[in-house]
Order: C-alpha cells, then sequence, then structure tokens
C-alpha cells in the first residue's frame, strides 16, 4: 500500500537542473525530533512515519514507491563571489500535494554525497540539524515565511568536523528549493530556453496569476523584489540575522531557507555578526536590506534575456524594477514599525519617532525584543535606559503621538502585542537544549522551548523565564556553517 504519495514535476525539466540522487544509507536510523502539528497540516500520518519504515523513510534508508529523489543544481555568489553549487548534501525525495492542494518541496538535509559536494561528505551533524528544526519553528510561530522542519533523524554515523559528532538527517519541507542562486546557474551555463523552463516552472509553482501575462517575466521579477522585501522587513522587524544571504539561500517564494549560522540578535546594535566567517560584516543586522537589495540585482541580471530581446531594454526595464526596492522594503518596515509601537495611523513624523527609539537603544545598548516587550505591557522598570533623559524625552514624544490617534490603550496594547514577540529563541536558551540534546540525550528542555516559541506573541506567565537575558559571557556568541 502507498502510505505516502509523491510526485517529482522538477524532474520534467532539462537534465542540466539535477542530478538522480539516492540518499545514502545510514547504520542506525532513530527519530529524534518530531513536528507532529506540522505533519498533520501536510497530510501526512504521524504514527506511520514513526514507525520503524517510516523513520527508514526520513532517515533516506527507504526510498517510496515510484519516487526518483534528486539532487538539485544551483550556482551562487558567496560572500560575493560567483561558485558552482548545488545540493551538496541534499536529496529532494519529490512533492507532496497538501490537503490544501498546496504543492510542497520533501527533502532530506544531511543524506550523503552528492555530484556537487565538491569534496564535503554530504553529512550534518545532530546539533545543527536540531538548531534548524527549533529556529525554522520559531520563525514560523513568528509569522516569518519559512522552510519547515519535518524530523531530524540521527543516523547513528559519526560526522568529522573539528571533532567527531553524531550525525543526522533533518527533513525539510519548502514551497520550493528555487533560488536566486538556481537562475544564475542557468543563465551561466544554460540556453536561453532552459532559462524560460525555469522561470515558467517558477511562476507555474509560485506566481500562478502571471502565467498568461503578456509581461509575465517582468512581472515576476517583481514579484520577487516585493517578497524578499517583505520577508526582510519581517527579520528586521524581530531582529533576525540569516548570517549567509548568500545567493544561493535567497528564494523565489519569499521562504527564509538555510539555518546556518543565524541567530536572533539581544542587545540592538545594527552592526552585529554571529557568524564566524562573516569576518567584514557583510551581512551583519544593518545590513541586510542593502544585501537584500544586491542578491535581487543578481536576480534580475539572471532574467535579462527573458525581459527584452533588446539588451538595453532589457537592462533598463531591471534596473527600473530594482530600483523601487529600497521604498518598498522601507514602507514595509516603517508599517511594521509603527504597528510595533502601537500607531495606527500614519504621520510624516513617525519616521523620525521610530529612529530616535532606535539611535536610544543603540546608545544605552538596550536588549531589542525585551525594550518592546516592555513598552508593549508598560513595565518600565524593567528597562535599564528607562531613567535616562533620553528615553524620557522619547517617551513623552511617543505618548504625545499615541494620543493624536483616536484609539483606546487596550487597543494599542493589542496592536502591540499582535507584533512584539514576547520572546525569541535566544542563543543561550537554544544552546542550553542542543546541549542536553546532543551530549546527554535529554530532549526535554528542546521539547519545552519549542513549546514556547510556537506562541511567541502570547504574552504568558510561562514565556517570561524566557525573556531573560544570558548572563556577562567573557567571549561574543558566535556562530558556525554547521557544515
Ligand atoms: P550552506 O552553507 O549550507 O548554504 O551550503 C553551501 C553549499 O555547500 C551548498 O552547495 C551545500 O550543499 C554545500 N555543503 C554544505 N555542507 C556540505 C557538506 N558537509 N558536504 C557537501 N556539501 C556541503
Ligand atoms: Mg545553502
Amino acid at each position: 500500500m502507498i502510505k505516502i504519495k509523491l510526485e517529482n514535476t522538477y524532474l520534467k525539466l532539462p537534465e542540466m537542473f539535477y542530478s538522480k540522487q539516492r540518499p545514502s544509507h545510514v547504520p542506525k536510523p532513530k527519530l529524534v525530533t518530531f513536528n507532529y502539528s506540522l505533519a498533520e497540516k501536510l497530510g501526512l500520518d504521524s504514527q506511520y512515519l514513526e514507525s520503524s519504515e517510516g523513520v527508514d523513510i526520513l532517515s533516506g534508508n527507504r526510498i517510496l514507491e515510484g519516487t526518483t529523489p534528486i539532487a538539485q543544481a544551483y550556482a551562487g555568489h558567496q560572500f560575493g563571489y560567483f561558485t558552482m553549487l548545488g545540493d551538496g548534501r541534499a536529496v529532494l525525495l519529490g512533492e507532496l500535494i497538501t490537503p490544501k492542494n498546496e504543492r510542497v518541496d520533501i527533502q532530506l538535509k544531511g543524506s550523503g554525497e552528492t555530484p556537487y559536494s565538491r569534496g564535503g561528505d554530504g553529512k550534518a551533524a545532530l546539533g545543527p540539524m536540531l538548531r534548524e528544526f527549533i529556529i525554522s519553528e520559531a520563525m514560523y510561530g513568528l509569522g516569518i515565511p519559512t522552510t519547515r522542519s519535518l524530523a531530524v533523524v540521527e543516523t547513528g554515523d559519526t560526522v568529522i568536523r573539528e571533532k567527531l559528532l553524531p550525525g543526522a538527517v533533518l527533513t525539510r519541507i519548502a514551497s520550493s528549493h528555487i533560488r536566486v542562486g538556481t537562475f544564475q546557474y542557468i543563465a551561466s551555463y544554460g540556453k536561453l530556453d532552459d532559462l524560460r523552463a525555469l522561470a515558467d516552472y517558477a511562476i507555474e509553482r509560485h506566481y500562478k496569476e502571471l502565467i498568461n501575462d503578456d509581461n509575465k517575466y517582468i512581472k515576476f521579477l517583481k514579484e520577487v523584489i516585493k517578497k524578499q522585501a517583505d520577508l526582510i522587513s519581517k527579520w528586521q522587524l524581530v531582529g533576525f540575522i540569516h548570517g549567509v544571504m548568500n545567493t544561493d539561500n535567497v528564494t523565489i517564494s519569499g521562504e527564509t531557507i538555510d539555518y546556518g549560522p543565524c541567530a536572533f540578535m539581544d542587545v540592538y546594535n545594527p552592526s552585529t555578526v554571529f557568524s564566524s566567517i562573516d569576518r567584514s560584516g557583510r551581512y551583519a543586522y544593518g545590513n541586510q536590506p542593502n544585501i537584500g537589495a544586491w542578491n535581487l540585482a543578481r536576480f534580475a541580471e539572471s532574467l535579462l534575456p527573458l525581459l527584452s530581446d533588446d539588451k538595453d531594454e532589457a537592462i533598463n526595464l531591471a534596473q527600473e524594477a530594482i530600483a523601487e526596492y529600497p521604498e518598498i522594503f522601507k514602507g514595509k518596515w516603517i508599517s511594521g514599525m509603527r504597528a510595533k509601537l502601537g500607531l495606527f495611523t500614519e504621520k510624516a513624523e513617525d519616521e523620525q519617532l521610530i529612529e530616535g527609539l532606535l539611535s536610544i537603544m543603540n546608545k544605552y545598548g538596550a536588549d531589542f525584543t525585551n525594550t518592546f516587550r516592555s513598552l508593549t505591557i508598560g513595565n518600565l522598570d524593567e528597562m535599564k535606559m528607562a531613567d535616562e533623559e533620553g528615553f524620557k524625552d522619547w517617551y513623552k514624544l511617543w505618548q504625545q503621538r499615541l494620543s493624536k490617534q483616536d484609539k483606546t490603550k487596550e487597543e494599542v496594547m493589542k496592536l502591540m502585542k499582535n507584533n512584539n514577540p514576547s520572546i525569541i529563541p535566544r542563543n543561550h536558551r537554544v544552546e542550553e537544549a542542543l546541549d542536553a540534546a546532543v551530549k546527554a540525550d535529554d530532549y526535554s528542555i528542546m521539547d519545552k522551548l519549542l513549546d514556547v516559541i510556537k506562541n511567541p506573541y502570547e504574552y504568558s506567565k510561562e514565556q517570561e523565564e524566557y525573556t531573560s537575558l544570558p548572563g556577562p559571557t567573557k567571549t561574543p556568541y558566535r556562530t558556525f556553517c554547521g557544515t
């Protein structure tokens, strides 16, 4: 009996788009984390997936009848340098049609070598896969478009990094894995027909309304620009730092992908960087919106031959579209910040009010999430900067601005609660959960963390302990790519 039915429309694309690749066999698969609510949403049978046959599927040991797993080919600019990449440690099992009739990719990450492994082992360590599980699910809870995590299976294998680590496979769910880097790859190495095939495929999958439009390719570019502007504004509004915004990690769907060195910022500082390899701060918090534009310009470049037969006209069209990004981004960011400050109406002075707060937060080293949390619930005592003149002046201006709208205190608080997460997956909490899971096989801390971060806008009693900041550490928090 076929328990899970997968399709693979990507296989209909020309052969240069992928390589057929079975996941590697793993010695001793053990399911360590499973996302029941996601399974339900996908229409998957949790009980079956938890059975030994199911775990074999989630580890890559068993291939579903009638499916052809593939590794997808793509290229990308990594820290500004163009390179051929591809799924070096992942395979796409296929596409699932959900009960809501949505098509999603099911991918195994950490599933062994592929033709795109470039000397890497194709494997993943347990810690980073659990980390992706936690952060991606936290992002989903925050209402930010993201790939999701269905399961993590420990493989029983050892992965060689700086030290020996337990290996794992993550099951990733994405509305697709088409990246800016996929377009760059086809534009660089394929023919015009291949590029058109990819664009038509992406439009069919993510921008269906454009299929029959005479100007579908330029509109496609503009839609992706809007989606990315929206996504990055949402990151900024919660202090999320992706850490490795290479063009291969930018999706056409507008979902956050690739949770490697990402982390949430504690103290507000635009130059915050967590990634150990980002030495120049290219992907610092405050730089994310600009890098978004840079990445979209690379996307526009790869679409040029589809925009017009006339090269100059194509460049003009692309430039015009890219030139709209800063304003689109800013509009989304300001409206998000207004909501964070309880503002229902728009006034020209708002930008100054917003910038004013951020600059005081920066000056006094205020925690990003907790500042907005305190403003939301009126708990100013918890703020270190509450007695500073600069803050008091700003606070008066904010109160004056609030009084200019016809809204009750309750209405303001409701809007603020819906836009200011009470909790984020703080780095020290994530580390604590991973430590217990990886070193002691104790998943209770992680389960509890997952449970509270599911509803970050709730402001419940049990969330309170998760609002506390890390103690003073000698070295700043560092993240790694997890390879
Ligand atoms: P990432 O930093 O995860 O975005 O990966 C960048 C590129 O390196 C992608 O092509 C990955 O598939 C590849 N890669 C990452 N880790 C490994 C690994 N352990 N073995 C082979 N390829 C890898
Ligand atoms: Mg990647």
